[in-house]
């Protein structure tokens, strides 16, 4: 994953951050944020920086964005690229300095008192955005600016800049009456609170689902440290309910009641009728978002969400779940029958994880134990993920042990070009932390921008089990694979080549940021690379081939019911966001059959991998018309792929090419003028099939 804080003017409002309460008065002169760092590429100055120095950095960095952004709009001269674009990619200066290291740092190293600036100033911060996106005067000069931009002399990036700003001011409403723009207003207000409302509901929904255990050998199957995780003091021993449809211990348990019961609490959690019912609340926020996208001129609200995104339609988006759907649910049938084969009765959506766990253990068992020792965290940093990028783009590393790190795992390097010349800082945060979010991503403190003069600063973050004192850092497979994902992240912030800070390295579209970091993790399983890093960290001793090929069969496991519970969910969230406004959805459950009936993707052993009623990602988390953006990035990178090894795989020439077509383009170009320039032709999904093992002929 990567977090893109968006701070720059125009973006201002998206990161969820703001500072501290500090009792001692900061002074300009003590501030580190209030002048540009003076080390190397103004990497924050962790060993100077203060909890108490965020706030009042925070609150005059938005002071003085807001001078700036007053000054833009009420200045005479009549509206040019470089005084009302340039100046607003310049503004914002310090907000962003201080922005970028509060981000990162409430992220991966938080406390109460940054948590305390936080819920203070993210109200702030929304705020600072309506500011400036309802400001009629600094619309008036963008909108005049766009109605001539091919008359401006302007080059490539020069003109979709322009156009970029004048999209963002559009779809934040500013073209509106006051009649429109107050019901705007009062809409997302509606959506703030139900969204709110929708979180509390699925928390407390989630966590009422529970079951409650009294006799220990329902729960056979499961192993005593998991039995002993979910005891509870009266004796009797609780399943909680993870997020989504299917549970983790289904796949365990033998107790097929139990395994009913438990599926059963999941996808009911948040229909009993009571103050935890979700429904009332999904169905009124479709239909506020509909109505909104109807005030902005869109015939739905997925239109309005896709229009920047590189799907651009709802159709586009549709078509390609519906492509991979008819593979994906044939597919399924098989791994169906092939299970039943071992079941007494007909298998029902509760079975499907403990049979599909009984075939893998039989045809695919990976033995952690067997393959960590292969997987030693600094051998896979140097020979595996430094060593795919020497390969692939000439890159080397020399890590820096002078720059200063805000916690004591962290670790520097400085990334040198091809040709020796230096090209960024990069640092790595790998070991859990009590005060470190869940998951790994990738941000930057300072990103790269030929107007500004910076180069990128970029950090990976992930929770890897740190090892005890003196003992190596072991890997499983997937802690490799994330390394190189969230390497690939940075290398798209490292290798960013652009003039203005607002489309710098990751600053691309939702349904394309995955794509790079995605497409790195190909090179972990590439023989060349396996060989240079995957050694038994007490002997040397390469990996044996069988274990290799093993990792690699298991990627293809039970890919039919995961691929169809994907795109159940993202079809699913297709069909709320594309409704019209004034539509009456009605009852929720039968809405919802509708739709994957409608889409080909009702399959009663393979239920979406989240309901409508628990669909957090669409209704709370920002990924309302966006949930296929996860398979859209994924056949981008394997079609991407398919180009390497078509192209004689991993060389120079091809990383290269890659790297002036793709990783250094950041937001400059619209991502589908990108992608078909470097591929020939527009993306198709024939290798994500084959990659996920859903292609019965192979390829010749
Ligand atoms: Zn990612």
């Amino acid at each position: 994953m990567t977090r893109h804080l968006l701070l720059g003017l125009a973006l201002t409002g998206a990161a969820a951050c703001a500072h501290s309460v500090s009792t001692t008065t900061t002074t300009s002169q003590a501030n580190p944020f209030f002048q540009p760092s003076p080390l190397l590429y103004q990497a924050p100055p962790f060993d100077l920086i203060h909890d108490g120095d965020y706030q009042p950095a925070i609150e005059e960095g938005m002071r003085q964005q807001l001078v700036e952004i007053h000054e833009i709009g009420a200045q005479s001269a009549s509206p040019t690229f470089d005084n009302t674009i340039v100046a607003m990619e310049k503004s914002g200066e310090l907000l962003t300095r201080v922005m970028k290291v509060f981000g990162a740092m409430s992220g991966a190293n938080t406390n109460d008192a940054l948590e305390h600036v936080q819920e203070v100033m993210a109200p702030k911060l929304a705020a600072q955005r309506d500011a400036f996106f309802l400001d009629d005067k600094l619309f008036q000069r963008v909108s005049s600016l766009y109605a001539r931009r091919d008359a401006l002399g302007l080059n490539a990036e020069q003109r979709f800049l322009v156009e970029r700003y004048y999209q963002d001011f559009v779809r934040s409403g500013a073209k509106l009456g006051p009649a429109d723009k107050a019901r705007l207003k009062a809409l997302n207000a509606e959506e703030a609170t139900l969204t709110t409302s929708f979180q509390k509901k699925l928390l407390a929904a989630t966590k009422a689902g529970a079951l409650v255990i009294g006799d220990r050998g329902q729960l056979a199957g499961m192993s005593d440290a998991e039995i002993a995780a979910m005891a509870r003091p009266d004796g009797k021993w609780v399943l909680k309910l993870q997020n989504t449809t299917q549970q983790p211990a289904q796949a365990e348990l033998e107790n097929r009641d139990l395994r009913r019961r438990l599926f059963e609490a999941s996808t009911q959690r948040a229909e009993h009728g009571d103050s935890n019912d979700t429904r009332a609340v999904i169905t009124r926020l479709a239909a506020l978002r509909a109505e909104r996208a109807q005030l902005l001129g869109y015939p739905n609200f997925a239109a309005y969400a896709l229009d920047d995104e590189m799907a651009k339609t709802p159709d586009r988006a549709i078509k390609l779940l519906s492509d991979i759907a008819e593979p994906a649910v044939a597919k399924a049938h098989v791994e169906d029958e092939h299970m039943q084969a071992l079941a007494a009765s007909k298998l029902e959506p509760w079975d499907w994880q403990y049979y599909a766990e009984q075939v893998r253990k039989k045809d695919y068992a990976l033995d952690e134990s067997q393959i960590k020792p292969y997987f030693e965290l600094d051998r896979v940093l140097h020979d595996g993920v430094f060593f795919a990028a020497h390969q692939l783009y000439g890159l080397t590393f020399k890590e820096r042990k002078d720059i200063p790190v805000y916690q004591p795992d962290v670790r520097v390097f400085e990334v040198f070009d091809a040709d020796g010349s230096s090209l960024a800082l990069w640092y790595c945060d790998y070991f859990k932390r009590d005060n470190k979010n869940g998951g790994a991503w990738e941000d930057t403190f300072v990103e790269q921008s030929g107007l500004l003069g910076t180069k990128p600063v970029v950090f990976n973050v992930a929770n890897f089990t740190k090892p005890a004192t003196g003992q190596p850092a072991l890997l499983s497979y997937s802690d490799v694979n994330t390394m190189f994902h969230e390497f690939g992240h940075a290398l798209h912030a490292m290798f960013s080549h652009v003039e203005y800070p607002r489309f710098a390295g990751t600053a691309t579209p939702r349904d394309f940021v995955e794509f790079p970091s995605q497409f790195n993790e190909h090179w972990a399983l590439e023989p060349s690379v396996v060989a240079s890093y995957a050694k038994d960290y007490r002997t040397g001793a390469p990996m044996p081939q069988e274990l290799i090929d093993k990792i690699k069969r298991t990627r293809t496991f039970n890919q039919g019911f995961a691929l169809t519970e994907s795109i159940g969910a993202a079809l699913l969230d297709m069909a709320w966001h594309t409704i019209p406004a004034g539509t009456s959805t009605g009852d929720v459950d039968a809405f919802e059959a509708a739709a994957l009936e409608r889409y080909h993707v009702a399959v009663h052993e393979v239920p979406p991998r989240y309901r409508s009623t628990y669909f957090a990602h669409i209704w709370q988390n920002g990924y309302a018309a966006g949930y296929y953006a996860y398979l859209w990035s994924e056949i981008l990178d394997d079609d991407a792929y398919a180009w390497f090894v078509e192209h004689g795989g991993m060389t120079r020439d091809n990383g290269q090419r890659f790297r002036d077509m793709i990783l250094s383009r950041g937001g400059t170009i619209e991502a589908a003028d990108m992608y078909r320039a470097f591929r020939g032709r527009d993306p198709s999904a024939e290798a994500l099939l084959e990659n996920r093992g859903l292609k019965t002929t192979p390829q010749p």
